[in-house]
């Protein structure tokens, strides 16, 4: 676990629900998504099924919990949740799966991080309404086949990739979640500021907004921060400067970047040129899990065109040079630029 304030992944400060959307209509953005979702829920409900499985693929923090509660709400259904690394053995996901109410939706986060064996129990369980379980052990054992009710089960992963080819392809419905704009951001920090009781300007929800580095998890972070700050500050409300003043602090800069984004441009830039440098030379020049850099800092630098992945490792962007201030080598620059002069 990391203590950044603006990592993606839920800490114990975000634990305050009271801002999480509980129906689809107070979800904002992710508008092709929510077409979707809409459609999808009206159908079940009129047919009366469980919705089909849906696998819900995006970076931290950008609503796929949120998604998966507001879909047993808008079905009128019971919801449970778990995640992948806590289902350890076979019989944990069998216990779940055997209390489920028929239509309830099942929620299973980091579902890539199953375990084979557990996995295994969740196929014939999604395809069939089924439960394989083997009784006893050594020549004794024997498997019994036990009916389940019909469930939808709502997986979480950060990528689809991480999945294994049957587990994806058992999911009906599959919906990728990006980051968020500004504009977007602006709204839910606005929403978050009216819930929390806090004065807050446009100016000022903009500043927060285009710092939250298209996470609304980091923007509600953010927000409760600069709370924080304008409660100590006696102001009555929250502007632009503030706004900038308390980010400024926390060390968050002007794009939404903090100290361990910083660092991993600036290892690259300064220890390699820009790069091309491998992913795991990264992690291991900066002591971080390379995890941690794939799936917290990478993404939203690709996203914002600091950073490219190429076949030969991550290269820093003319962008990333500009921001870290610094000058960038000649033949740094778009691939095919590169490419052309080398090759
Ligand atoms: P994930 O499961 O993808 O890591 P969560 O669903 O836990 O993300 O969302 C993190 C937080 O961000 C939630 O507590 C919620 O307050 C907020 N949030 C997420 N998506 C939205 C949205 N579309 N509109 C408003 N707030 C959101």
């Amino acid at each position: 676990m990391t203590d950044r304030i603006v990592a993606p992944e839920s800490m114990e400060e975000d634990i305050d629900q009271g801002l999480r959307p509980r129906r689809l209509a107070q979800f904002i953005g992710q508008t092709a998504v929510k077409a979707n979702v809409a459609v999808f829920i009206e159908a079940a409900r009129s047919r009366g099924e469980a919705l089909d499985h849906v696998l819900l693929a995006g970076p931290p923090g950008l609503g796929k919990t949120t998604l998966a509660q507001i879909l047993a709400a808008e079905l009128g259904v019971g919801f449970r949740m778990t995640s992948g690394p806590i289902v350890a053995r076979a019989g944990d996901l069998a216990a779940l799966l055997t209390n489920l109410q028929p239509r309830d939706v099942l929620f299973i986060d980091e579902i890539h991080r199953l375990q084979p064996a557990v996995e295994e129990i969740l196929y014939p369980a999604m395809e069939d309404f089924k439960l394989d379980l083997m009784i006893g052990e050594g020549p004794a054992a024997r498997s019994v086949r036990i009916d389940l009710p019909p469930f939808t089960l709502v997986g979480a992963t950060t990528r689809t990739g991480l999945l294994t080819t049957p587990l994806r392809d058992r999911f009906g419905i599959v919906l990728r979640l990006d980051f968020y704009s500004v504009p977007e951001l602006v709204e839910i920090v606005v929403r978050g500021a009216r819930l929390l009781g806090l004065e807050l300007t446009a100016e000022g929800a903009h500043e927060i907004a285009r710092r939250a580095r298209g996470t609304p998890r980091v923007a509600t972070r953010l927000l409760r921060r600069v709370r924080d700050f304008a409660t100590v500050r006696g102001a009555s409300a929250v502007d632009r400067a503030l706004a900038d003043e308390a980010l400024t602090r926390l060390e968050v800069d002007h794009l939404g970047l903090d100290a361990l984004d910083r660092r991993y441009l600036r290892a690259i830039a300064r220890n390699y040129g820009g790069g091309p440098v491998g992913i795991d030379t990264v992690a291991a020049a900066l002591s971080e899990q390379r995890d941690t850099l794939e799936e917290t800092v990478e993404p939203f630098l690709l996203q914002q065109g600091l950073l490219q992945r190429t076949p030969r490792g991550r290269m820093l962007t003319r962008l990333a040079f500009e921001h870290l201030g610094l000058i960038p080598p000649p033949v740094l620059g778009q691939p095919g630029l590169f490419d052309e002069g080398s090759g």
